[in-house]
């Protein structure tokens, strides 16, 4: 870095005093690559030729259209929805012209799939994007914004050439001809029509036309022939549009030098181990055997060098010769022995040491993280479940996340995500109960024919459901499909814990319901307050055996374990008694009139089945419910009035809460 800045201040200076031709020699490659970098910021007033050999494939226009090669081989399931969104984010992509919609209309399209995609973890498979964008839009139907429709047919279009290519049967000629027809049909020829990359990968595209010679009926299978175009791509180099300027600067070997003038020259790896530098001989071609075959040797390539050195030394006004004094291991480096011998020579002949710019201030280091709200900023008057878990786990974590409203820009992880299968679990077992009570109005139906065919019926239809739910998924991902077998390996188990319940008089009545309730205050300006607290509850049951009671349930996708730790901080997590304050507040609104929660409860979906049937244990009570619902209210009370009185919100958890917060970047915990 610091040789890179020495050549560009070197370069400046050249330039401040007025040179315009100026060549750079990149002994050292790398720090020549930076120092190019760095003097880009000079902006159209220096003209840069990098002469050291450019590739076409690293440019912009070759990656744009990579992205689309890879997403036509990527398997008849659809594309990695990384592959996806790099494809669509490319450059020059033309959405409008694709979709055949006004720009307007197209703005911000893909940062939403986007974001749809990573909220839902759809990593690949053109149904599974499907489901996701689905379910985005009845989220924002339901919510009375507008749904994305135009991202369905994006996909479909997508889908469609994709099925395209998978269809072919290949040759060069079709396969050259359906290439061009989408990069036509997406707009992306003629924006690469527009950039000097991409004109020249068109040319390079256009040599691999090969439907007028005699390899136009050649077949071959996809893979084949995709990687025989990004050979031909990789093989191009790409050449720099001469443009107007002020300056110019040479990138380029020092063998390029050979017969050419330079107002200046800036020589960057003078060290002993980059000058003079020499190839290693390739394959079995020994230096010997080189020799024997009047091929070029090492000491051949030392003597051209040193030929190449001396003339540019000797017909440059200026030349500026620059090394690192450390190796990258940081051991001492001395400049090249050509450089020491001319030293003897040349006595007065000055070595300057570059020092780079520091700049040094005191610090002032953080002793613990520790905000009070601006008065100006407004505070949330609802919070949901888990945004009070967050305010009673750490108040900073709940300022940043809920009063701040930041949040971690989300990416795909790796593997397949469990927050996806849990909302699966969580449709399926709605639907399941749902027709499970349509089954029971019937009165012929064999559900009324004793316990073993109502357990018969649970578990046969409980098994559909889930097949049916989780299908979709498992067309986009077949990885999900192991999720699917260890739930149907719950279900006999999951059915009995259902049928005992029924036994006590448990009956399933509602899931997936809004609720809330309204908790009033006064902040201190005097100022009459109202916060809902507010979720969506997983199940409602109501009692046959008594008509004033019913029961709340919470799905937990993990074992009965953590289920038990979770049970012991209750009051941090209060999830299950905010739903049973919301019914027993507003019984109508909750479609349980006239009933109250006297009973509230987490359900594993992951029970431990190595037990014998009888020791699974599948649910765990909350115990002393009303004692709990007493202290719950006062401690909410509490909090939300602390909250309001804005002060200040200490960055404080253990480290279990802290491992996995978001907010670490911003509290800085571990750095106080
Ligand atoms: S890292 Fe820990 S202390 Fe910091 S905000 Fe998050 S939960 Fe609080």
């Amino acid at each position: 870095e610091e040789l890179a800045w020495t050549a560009a201040k070197s370069i400046e200076a050249h330039l401040v005093a007025g040179k315009t031709n100026i060549a750079l020699v990149a002994q050292d490659r790398l720090a020549a690559r930076r120092a190019r970098a760095l003097l880009s910021r000079f902006g159209p007033g220096l003209r840069i030729r990098d002469e050291t050999g450019w590739k076409l494939s690293t440019t912009r226009a070759a990656a744009s259209l990579n992205s689309w090669l890879e997403l036509i081989r990527s398997p008849k399931e659809g594309p990695s929805a990384s592959a996806l969104l790099e494809f669509l984010q490319n450059p020059f992509f033309d959405l409008a012209h694709t979709l055949h919609k006004p720009s307007e209309a197209c703005v911000s399209l893909v940062a939403q799939l986007e974001d749809i995609l990573i909220a839902s973890q759809a990593k690949s498979g053109w149904e599974t994007f499907r489901i996701a964008i689905e379910r985005a839009n009845a989220y924002s139907s339901s919510r009375g914004t507008v749904p994305h429709e135009s991202l369905l047919e994006l996909l479909t279009l997508l889908q469609r050439h994709h099925a395209q290519w998978l269809e072919l049967k290949l040759d060069c000629e079709n396969a050259y001809a359906l290439l061009q027809s989408n990069l036509q049909s997406m707009g992306m020829a003629q924006e690469l029509e527009k950039d000097s990359a991409g004109k020249q990968l068109l040319e390079v595209l256009k040599t691999f036309d090969l439907g007028a010679g005699a390899y136009r009926q050649i077949s071959m299978r996809l893979p084949e022939w995709l990687s025989l175009l990004k050979t031909i791509i990789e093989e191009a180099s790409y050449q720099e549009v001469g443009q107007q300027a002020e300056a110019t600067l040479s990138i380029l070997p020092l063998s390029s030098t050979r017969l050419r003038e330079f107002d200046a020259v800036v020589l960057v790896g003078c060290d002993e181990q980059q000058l003079p530098a020499f190839s290693e001989p390739p394959l079995f071609f020994s230096d010997t055997l080189n020799r024997l075959l009047k091929a070029s040797t090492l000491t051949a390539q030392y003597i051209q060098q040193a030929r190449d050195l001396s003339q540019l030394l000797i017909s440059c006004p200026q030349v500026d010769l620059l090394w690192q004094s450390k190796s990258k291991s940081g051991e001492p480096l001395r400049p090249s022995a050509w450089i020491s011998r001319l030293r003897t020579q040349l006595l007065d002949w000055p070595i300057l040491e570059a020092k780079p710019d520091t700049y040094s201030s005191l610090s002032d280091p953080l002793q613990e993280a520790v905000t009070t709200v601006n008065p100006d900023i407004a505070l949330p008057i609802s919070m949901s479940p888990s945004a009070y878990k967050a305010l009673r786990d750490c108040p900073y974590r709940y300022y940043v996340r809920s009063i701040l409203g930041l949040r971690k820009a989300k990416e795909f992880e790796e593997g397949f995500d469990a927050s996806l299968a849990g909302q699966v679990l969580h449709a399926l077992l709605k639907n399941f109960f749902q027709a499970l009570k349509t089954e029971e109005q019937k009165p012929h139906s064999s559900i009324h024919q004793g316990e073993d065919a109502r357990r018969e019926w649970m578990r046969e239809h409980l098994t559909k459901y889930s097949e049916k739910e989780f299908e979709r998924l498992i067309k986009g991902d077949a990885r999900v499909t192991g999720t699917l077998r260890d739930w149907q390996k719950q279900i006999p188990s999951f059915v009995e814990w259902q049928l005992q319940r029924e036994a006590e008089g448990w009956q399933y009545h509602d899931a997936e319901l809004p609720v809330g309730f309204m908790v009033s205050l006064t902040d201190p300006d005097g100022v009459q307050r109202e916060i809902e607290i507010a979720g969506r509850a997983d199940r409602f049951d109501i009692n046959t055996n008594n008509s004033t009671t019913a029961a709340v349930i919470d799905y937990k996708n993990q074992g009965i374990n953590k289920i038990k730790k979770r049970a012991d901080h209750l009051l941090d997590d209060p999830q299950l008694l905010i739903y049973a304050r919301a019914v027993n507040e507003n019984a109508i609104a909750a479609h349980l009139p006239g009933r109250n929660i006297e009973q509230a409860e987490w359900v594993s979906l992951k029970a431990d089945l190595k037990k014998a049937d009888d020791k699974i244990v599948r649910s765990y009570l909350v115990e002393q419910m009303p004692e709990m619902m007493v202290q719950f209210s006062e401690q909410l009370s509490d909090d939300l009035e602390v909250l309001w009185a804005r002060k200040p919100m200490k960055a404080f958890a253990p480290d279990s809460v802290c491992q996995y917060c978001e907010a670490r970047g911003i509290c800085r915990k571990g750095m106080w």
